[in-house]
């Protein structure tokens, strides 16, 4: 039987995305597939707010996306990671297996460091090759201040390439690739995209494409290399056809159907979506702590809006609350490899913070309420 799947990705999807996925077989070349995959291409670009940014969408989750930054990375380049939890940890891993040399600014669990400690750091060590920045780490449910980092970088270290993770933020938090100054925004489909998981989403500045022509040496990536990527992407945004390895043609047509919702109504749209999951978050976070439980971030401004993190109250013991919430037919999420003190995890993305699924939100608080009344918590 189907949970509501309010975990922080894969999160709900929209019956009409489910549909598209049941596409028959069809060729990757045929001429009906080329402008959905066209049209997937410029709809990526209009959800991260860029004009001329190159979306590369391939079959793969959003661990390609880290992969991928071996395009701009040569051995013993550095990269500044903007550290917020497990995910910053794990890009770090990534672009390590590349031979980057990674330094972290990390703040304790459920912070995040201030501009100030960025500049710090720019300042210390010049010549970073990249500034990583999870956008929203789905560890902590840290959000990161992306448009005060990027103006600080760029005053600081204006060479820096800016990479933001945004895998729990693209489609939830609000982004403007271009006002802001963004080289490489990686995210991918099964979260605020509101598409089943299998796709790598990527979008690269000209700057960022710049520095991939003008390496040196060879991009020690054979699936992820952009060399590859490239004519494959332009060709479909040409309504042709030019295969490197096969796209995975039913989630294409899925992530066409996804954004058409997301940008129905155009820019306005996306900012609506942006500020019905602000609304949502305000409401569980709101609901949460009304139950007396605290939240993993530390401040309010700094918590994710597609997800909330929080502390399991000590009485109760997490698998114990995420089986009761399934009892209930809600599937939450536990806690993540990170030191801190026992958490669950709720997503609200997507459809889940509009109508008329936005009763999800009311749903999973309902739930969680019962579940720790089951459990005989009291605050
Ligand atoms: N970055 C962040 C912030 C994530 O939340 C995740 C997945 N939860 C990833 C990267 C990795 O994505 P995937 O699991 O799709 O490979």
């Amino acid at each position: 039987k189907h949970k509501l799947c309010m975990i922080p990705g894969p999160i709900e999807f929209h019956e009409d995305v489910l549909a598209a996925m049941s596409t028959p077989a069809t060729s990757h070349v045929d001429p009906d597939f080329l402008p959905v995959f066209g049209e997937a291409i410029e709809m990526t670009r209009e959800v991260v707010r860029t004009d001329k940014g190159q979306p590369f969408l391939v079959a793969g989750s959003g661990t390609l996306g880290w992969d991928m930054m071996s395009n701009v990375l040569e051995e013993g380049d550095s990269t500044l990671m903007v550290n917020t939890g497990y995910f910053g940890d794990r890009f770090a891993e990534s672009l390590e297996t590349y031979g980057a040399n990674v330094h972290h600014v990390k703040a304790s669990i459920g912070s995040r460091p201030s501009t100030k400690d960025i500049e710090a750091a720019l300042v210390e060590h010049k010549g970073y090759k990249m500034v990583a920045i999870t956008h929203v780490d789905t560890s902590t449910g840290v959000l990161n201040d992306i448009q005060a980092l990027a103006q600080v970088i760029r005053q600081r270290s204006p060479e820096s390439l800016i990479v933001v993770d945004g895998v729990c933020a693209v489609g939830s938090e609000e982004l403007a690739f271009d006002d802001w100054g963004i080289d490489i925004v990686i995210t991918a489909s099964q979260k605020g995209l509101g598409v089943p998981p299998g796709l790598s989403v990527v979008v690269a500045s000209q700057r960022a494409l710049d520095v991939f022509k003008k390496r040196s040496s060879r991009i020690r990536n054979y699936y992820g290399n952009w060399n590859k990527w490239l004519p494959v992407m332009e060709a479909y945004e040409a309504r042709s056809a030019l295969y490197f390895a096969t796209p995975p043609v039913q989630l294409l047509y899925a992530l066409n159907v996804s954004l058409k919702q997301i940008l129905a109504n155009g820019p306005t749209g996306l900012s609506e979506r942006i500020d019905a999951h602000r609304k949502a978050s305000g409401q569980v976070k709101a609901a949460v702590q009304g139950l007396g439980l605290k939240l993993v971030p530390t401040s309010l401004e700094g918590a994710a809006n597609g997800m909330t993190a929080v502390y399991t109250p000590p009485s109760i013991k997490t698998p114990d609350l995420i089986e009761a919430m399934a009892k209930k037919g809600v599937q939450i999420a536990g806690g993540l490899p990170i030191k801190a003190e026992p958490y669950f995890r709720i997503g609200h993305m997507g459809i889940s913070v509009v109508e008329p699924e936005r009763k999800h939100i009311q749903h999973v608080i309902e739930s969680l309420h019962s579940s720790l009344n089951e459990l005989n918590y009291r605050s």
